[in-house]
Parts: C-alpha cells; sequence; structure tokens
C-alpha cells in the first residue's frame, strides 16, 4: 500500500512516511494509491468480530509497514472498555426499527475524535520509540480535535502539543476541558480569530519546509490520514450492527464539518462496504451542503463564518473535502491541483455545468443543512418520542438524515458529541441540564493554563521555537 498526493507531487510513499505528517510537499493531501477492495467472504467474516478485531482487519489493510503483531497490540491497547465506556467501543441505539444512532462519543473527551486520535497518539509513540526521534504537535481546533488530541498524547514522552484554538469561540465545557490540562507537553494557544485562522497558521508553519524540518513539526488535524483510516473501522461497525445480512443497505446520516468523518465513510463505501446514502449534514456554515446542491463549492471568509450552537462545525472550508474531489474527477491529481490553487486563496470553483456534478450522487452523497431553532426541536423531538438525549451536532445530523429517510433502508446517525458537552442548548431545548458523566463535573472551575497570541503564522513560529524540544 503506497499513498500519493491528490496534487501529484510525491513520489508513493508507505503508511509510516505519512503518518507524521499531514500535508504532502505539495501542498495535497495523502491517500491511497488505490484503495483496498473486501471480497463479500471477507465482509461475511468480519460481521462477527469484535471492534479490536474488526478494527485490526480494516487498518491493517492500509497499513503494511508495520508488523502485524505490533499494529495488532497497539489496536488492543487502544480500543478497550476502559478508556471507551465499554466492550463495544462504538455501541448502536435504536431508537425504532430503522433508525439508529452510533454511539461514537464515549471516549476521554466526550466527542467521536476519540476514536482516531487515541489511535494516532499511540501510532506516533511508537513510531518515536523506534526511530528515536522527537515530535512537535502543531494543531487547529474548533473545540473536540484539540481536546481529543491533548487527551491523546499528554504525558508521552518526546511529543508536545501546541494547540491553537479561537479565542472565546469554544463552549465553557470545551474550554476548560483543554485549558485545564497541566501536563508539561501541553501548550494550549488561544488566538484572536476563528477556527480558519487557526488552520491557516497551521498550513503556513507546515508549508515553511526549513522551519517544518527544524523543529520536527507535524499535524493531527483532520487532514491526517490515519484518522481516516481508524474512522472508517466504525462505519463497518455499525453496518453490522444495524443489519442482519450482508445483502442490505444503509445509508449514514453524517454531522460535518471538515469533512473528516464522512470522507472516511466514502473510502468505506468505495472499498466495498454496502451504503446507499451518505448524508451530510452541517450547520449555519453551509458551504459543503451548498457543493452538495448547487455544485458550487465556495469557501467562506472568516468573516463569513457564523458562530454556531454546533461550534465544532463552525469551518469556512473543509480541509479533507479535497479527497473525495480528487476520487469525483476519477483522481485528476492536475485538476484538483488547479482548483485548490484558487480555493487557497478563497476563491471558488464550479462544477454546476458540469457531468461531475451529477456524478457526486452515484458517490452516495446527499446533503442539507440545519440551523440553531431547527436544532433546539430536534433535541425537543428526539427527547419526546424516545427519552434519548442528543447533543447539538448529533441533532443537525438527526434533522438532515430524517429528511432523507427511506423505507426499508436503515439509517444510522452518527453520534458526535455528547450531551454534556453543550449544555446550553440542551438547557434551551429541553428545560434542564444534562447529566454529565463522572469525572466531569468539577471542569469550568479546575484552574486553566494557555496563552493568547495574534493570528499571525510569525509569532506563533516564534513561541514554538522557545517551547519546542531541543534535538
Ligand atoms: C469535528 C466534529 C464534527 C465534524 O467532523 P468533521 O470530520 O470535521 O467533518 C462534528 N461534530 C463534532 C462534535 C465534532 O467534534
Amino acid at each position: 500500500m503506497h499513498y500519493i498526493s491528490t496534487r501529484g507531487g510525491m513520489p508513493p510513499k508507505t503508511f509510516t512516511e505519512i503518518l507524521l505528517s499531514g500535508l504532502s510537499p505539495d501542498g495535497g493531501l495523502a491517500i491511497p494509491e488505490t484503495y483496498p477492495k473486501i471480497t463479500s467472504v471477507e465482509l461475511s467474516n468480519w460481521r462477527n468480530l469484535n471492534y479490536q478485531a474488526l478494527a485490526f482487519e480494516v487498518i491493517s489493510r492500509f497499513v503494511d509497514d508495520i508488523p502485524k503483531d505490533d499494529l495488532r497490540r497497539i489496536i488492543q491497547q487502544t480500543y478497550t472498555a476502559e478508556i471507551f465506556g465499554n466492550a463495544d467501543i462504538t455501541p448502536l441505539k435504536t431508537l425504532e426499527p430503522g433508525l439508529h444512532i452510533l454511539g461514537l462519543s464515549n471516549g476521554p473527551t466526550l466527542a467521536f475524535k476519540d476514536i482516531a486520535m487515541q489511535l494516532l497518539g499511540n501510532l506516533f509513540q511508537y513510531q518515536l520509540i523506534k526511530t528515536g526521534d522527537e515530535l512537535n504537535i502543531l494543531g487547529a481546533t474548533s473545540g473536540d480535535t484539540g481536546s481529543s488530541a491533548e487527551y491523546a498524547m499528554r504525558g508521552k514522552q518526546g511529543i508536545r502539543v501546541f494547540m491553537l484554538s479561537p479565542l472565546g469561540k469554544m463552549s465553557r465545557f470545551q474550554t476548560a476541558q483543554m485549558f485545564s490540562l497541566q501536563d508539561e507537553n501541553i501548550f494550549n494557544i488561544a488566538i484572536r480569530g476563528v477556527f480558519d485562522d487557526c488552520q491557516d497558521i497551521v498550513k503556513a508553519v507546515s508549508n515553511d519546509h526549513a522551519f517544518k524540518k527544524d523543529h520536527r513539526i507535524g499535524t493531527v488535524n483532520s487532514i491526517n490520514w490515519a484518522r481516516i483510516v481508524a474512522q472508517i473501522v466504525y462505519y463497518f461497525k455499525g453496518y453490522f450492527a444495524a443489519t442482519q445480512t450482508n445483502d442490505e443497505q444503509v445509508s449514514f446520516a453524517v454531522p460535518s464539518g471538515n469533512f473528516g468523518n464522512i470522507c472516511a465513510g466514502h473510502v468505506a463505501r468505495m472499498m466495498g462496504l454496502p451504503i446507499k446514502h451518505l448524508i451530510l449534514a452541517t450547520n449555519e456554515n453551509d458551504v459543503l451542503d451548498e457543493f452538495f446542491s448547487t455544485g458550487i463549492y465556495r469557501p467562506r471568509t472568516t468573516t463569513e463564518t457564523k458562530h454556531t450552537s454546533s461550534p465544532s462545525m463552525d469551518i469556512s472550508k473543509a480541509s479533507n473535502f479535497e479527497r473525495f474531489i480528487f476520487d469525483l474527477t476519477d483522481r485528476n491529481a492536475k485538476q484538483v491541483a488547479q482548483w485548490w490553487s484558487a480555493v487557497d486563496l478563497g476563491k471558488a470553483f464550479d462544477l454546476s455545468a458540469s457531468p461531475l456534478f451529477h456524478k457526486t450522487k452515484d458517490f452516495g452523497f446527499l446533503s442539507g443543512s440545519s440551523n440553531h431553532a431547527t436544532r433546539i426541536v430536534t433535541i425537543r423531538d428526539i427527547y419526546k418520542r424516545y427519552q434519548v438525549l442528543v447533543d447539538t451536532h448529533t441533532a443537525d445530523g438527526l434533522k438532515v438524515g430524517q429528511a432523507y429517510r427511506e423505507a426499508g433502508v436503515p439509517l444510522i446517525c452518527l453520534e458526535t458529541a455528547l450531551p454534556a458537552k453543550f449544555s446550553e442548548s440542551i438547557q434551551e431545548a429541553i428545560g434542564f441540564e444534562p447529566e454529565r458523566p463522572a469525572g466531569f463535573e468539577n471542569l469550568e472551575n479546575l484552574p486553566q493554563r494557555f496563552v493568547i497570541k495574534d493570528s499571525d503564522a510569525k509569532v506563533i513560529k516564534a513561541y514554538i521555537n522557545e517551547h519546542s524540544i531541543k534535538p
């Protein structure tokens, strides 16, 4: 298995060669040369595997340069009942026949990103011990990525985390979850700006190849391919849990921001998992819904980016979207490079008159958007009908997913966070606060550790220079 760049400018590399970085040298994203195809015999054999065994089968298709026994051990250490709250890891909750919620949010930070990030932490550590190298992780977060990365990397030797977040834009719970970490290898940097400013700084630093090399900069944001791989597993797990036989198709509803989660669903489908529709749900920041309904991909400016009650989806460009467009164009790297040279300057590209726009349907994609009012109504409605409490992001997925529900096709809505993280909106919807899982009762009152910086790559480079591990 080799990896190439969506923009065509990277010689084929192995998994561990792309593991520690996100972007290819040409600015594109790493992607497998071809997707592994799962036979119907394999699919039958996988149906009754537990999460760890299934994860090994899926992940080893993408990772062939870590010895199998080591990979198996890393996966077993990652997906434990202790870390993820129960032995199923991603339990399926059936609201009524044909309508399910796949619970992805039982990890340490109560959001689905833990599923990928916990694996990434262990893979990084394994690789760094092997090479004797060190790593300074630079990341951008709109909330959940940051805490999930920090909880995955805290205390790990040879790793430091520099996490940029938009000052004052995360929920109190999310902020407290990150900033209360006192580990010496964790650096919280609040940026005067929005999430995309943070993401732009990460890109700018990563594009400074000399700095990146000297300071051993790596990334963990959703462009990291290993994260996509880890997320593919639960599409298979959810499929098996919601069906009796492999002749059935299912649809997934996915609350989307950076297109990382649904990109994993796209890859699962390309591998041969019987997915009928991938239903993409956005919030008011509907750049992706706009693309799938009009064919125009028009990144927003930071001032156009809205601060919403599903804040982990507050994006104006979706970094992983480039991987899908690469497949949509039949892997035309030259075309992708051309479109993204415009996107990187904040410009749009327009497929509305191209046959490619209709082809998005052949890939199973449908889309819709939600807003604060529909989100609140959905939370209330799901609670009234099923006595199940969902968070604001999951509600966006449920709202859009239910609108496309078809008789005879199980709909699996991905739960991307627990309601306890967004208690203000829950209070608004049902009149009381959600219960907090044990250990989170006093979170906002803990002492916080963070610095505030301007949105300027130079300033951040200087900070990293001062605090990074010096070889
Ligand atoms: C990150 C996140 C999303 C969006 O996922 P993408 O992979 O960026 O599309 C949705 N909901 C929650 C709670 C998240 O943390």
